[in-house]
């Protein structure tokens, strides 16, 4: 039987240990805030903000959230980002993604202030990320290491395939096993061979985005599954890029979908805004 990762249980784990050093910068009088930007009221992304003000909440962080209208301008959006880098009570700015068409996302992420760049997504995090600086790690990404670390899976040394090369997911996570001194091997859709390639992961990391993808033929042996997606099925169900009923009996651990990969990427969120405090001393 192989072991079922338990990211909510993780999750709530990194919470907890966070909510205590919120208090202890409570104690010095630093109350940590975090900005969080939604424009238009697209539902997914209001669920998304409704979840990360949720957590601040749970942890003891202050949230300020900025609900603007669909038609809001990029000027518009830029100068309150603007605002928000100047403003010294403001530890962490999160702009939700996906922008209207009109705004052009490369900008507004680039506005940022690398220092309170809490997704990680500015291209001075990426860039600190690749040559091993400090600086935010994207909160997905992160997610997973902290899920293989603290269910006593080793990185060092492992034979790790990542399937697919996204800037938010495949890129940070295969620049992240290699930092843990993993040997890593980046497949996307001009892979030749696909299966040759997964059959000889440790770990394999599935960011695929195609629902149920993953199958045994995939899988070798005794390998760790992780499994980044999110899909719903025709029964309106969650589902990932791996089918979990056909994996599981092959893998030593796998990650469900869901409850697996998915709530890492909050508690994350959480601590690169405590993470924040330090950067900016
Ligand atoms: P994405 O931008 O669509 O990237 C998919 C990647 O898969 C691309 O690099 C693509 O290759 C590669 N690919 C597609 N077909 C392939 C094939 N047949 N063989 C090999 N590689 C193939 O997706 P993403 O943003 O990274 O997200 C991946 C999944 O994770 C999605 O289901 C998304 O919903 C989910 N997700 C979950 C979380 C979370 O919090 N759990 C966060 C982010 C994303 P090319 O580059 O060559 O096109």
């Amino acid at each position: 039987m192989a072991l079922r990762i338990d990211g909510k249980k993780i999750s709530t784990e990194i919470k907890d240990e966070l909510k205590v050093k919120v208090e202890a910068y409570k104690e010095q009088g630093i109350d940590i805030c975090l900005a969080v930007i939604q424009v238009g009221n697209d539902p997914a992304s209001s669920v998304y903000v409704g979840n990360k003000k949720k957590a601040c909440e749970y942890i003891g962080i202050r949230s300020l959230a900025y609900e603007l209208e669909e038609s809001v301008t990029q000027e518009e959006l830029l100068s309150l980002i603007k605002t928000l880098n100047e403003r010294e009570d403001v530890n962490g700015i999160l702009v939700q993604l996906p922008l209207p068409k009109h705004i052009d996302e490369d900008v507004v992420i680039r506005a940022i202030d690398p220092k309170k760049d809490v997704d990680g997504f500015h291209p001075y995090s990426v860039g600190a990320l690749s040559i091993g600086e400090e600086g935010f790690v994207s909160c997905t990404p992160a997610g997973i290491i902290q899920l293989c670390k603290r269910s006593g899976i080793e990185i060092a040394g492992k034979e790790c395939v990542v399937i697919g090369r996204s800037n938010i997911v495949g890129k940070p996570i295969s620049m992240l096993l290699l930092r843990e001194n993993g040997t890593v091997t980046v497949c996307h859709s001009r892979t030749k061979d696909l299966k040759e390639v997964t059959k000889r992961a440790d770990i394999l990391v599935v960011a695929i985005g195609k629902p149920k993808f993953i199958t045994k033929e995939y899988v070798k042996d005794g390998a760790v599954v992780i499994d980044v997606g999110i899909h719903r099925n025709e029964n309106n169900k969650l589902c990932g890029d791996v089918d979990f009923d056909d994996v599981e009996p092959v893998a030593s651990a796998i990650t469900p979908v869901p409850g697996g990969v998915g709530p890492m990427t909050i508690a994350m969120l959480m601590n690169n805004c405590v993470e924040a405090v330090k950067l900016q001393k």
